[in-house]
């Protein structure tokens, strides 16, 4: 999958000095500046219709892990939150609850979670035509439901090919995924997510975790321990429009 970013000595040096319009337009966001002891806590809130039919079956019981915000809540942090679209039509109550406090941020995460380049963990393929509507989808139903409209994007499983960055930013939306793979989706231990944040943050970071549960059963048990981990180390917890100087 391209990383374009990882060709760029700094993809962020081109965001932040000037505003969205004038960034390159196959410019994926992957952390903010490296200057700044400031980092941005992320949980990505996935929906597919195969975890819909769990919940439908009783397979699984929910896919709203309630502790993430309330640990969040407790410690004041500050985190960004990228909903699917259909995550916040079976969640709506704590969809607009997240959207309306002011030390959360809702952006997009797609309506149903497809891989936009293939392979993609096993995640739906999606035709290319079909690309833009999803994204608007998921723009319209969460704006609908929370009353935020989202200004950034992240593909689902950071699967994406560089024409999909250029779609995105045609949307109006900032591609933004992440420097710190925190490990949470399938881990059970959370000693083991715990380690992988606190090994691989660095000054201006984006931690991508899972708001789900699920498959992501462990974040809640790691969360506490990353907060104080990295606030030990001097850093920031800020929301990724803040970390990019865009508040
Ligand atoms: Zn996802």
């Amino acid at each position: 999958m391209p990383r374009l970013c990882a060709l760029l000595s700094s993809c962020f040096l081109l965001l932040n000095i000037a505003d969205a319009a004038t960034v390159p337009l196959a410019t994926l966001i992957t952390h903010g500046p490296r200057t700044l002891r400031r980092v941005a806590l992320t949980f990505d809130a996935d929906m597919t219709p195969g975890m819909e039919h769990a919940l439908q079956t009783g397979k699984v019981k929910s896919y709203d892990n309630v502790a993430v915000r309330q640990i969040l809540r407790a410690t004041h942090t500050p985190a960004t939150f990228f909903f699917t679209g259909m995550w916040a039509e079976e969640y709506p109550t704590p969809a607009r609850a997240i959207a309306q406090d002011p030390l959360f941020e809702v952006e997009d995460h797609s309506y149903d979670h497809p891989g936009f380049e293939q392979p993609c963990y096993g995640l739906t393929s999606i035709a290319q035509a079909q690309k833009a509507a999803d994204i608007e989808h998921a723009q319209a139903v969460i704006a609908r439901l929370t009353g935020v409209t989202p200004r950034y994007f992240r593909f689902p499983g950071g699967c994406e090919q560089a024409q999909d960055l250029t779609l995105v930013r045609g949307l109006g939306l900032i591609p933004v995924d992440w420097d710190v793979i925190s490990g949470d989706a399938g881990q059970s231990d959370p000693r083991v997510i715990i380690r992988n944040v606190l090994r691989q943050t660095q000054d201006g970071s984006i931690i991508v975790m899972h708001s789900h549960g699920g498959k992501a059963p462990a974040t809640a048990l790691a969360l506490p321990a990353i907060i104080a981990g990295l606030k030990a180390r001097g850093f920031t917890f800020v929301k990724v429009a803040d970390l990019l100087n865009n508040p």
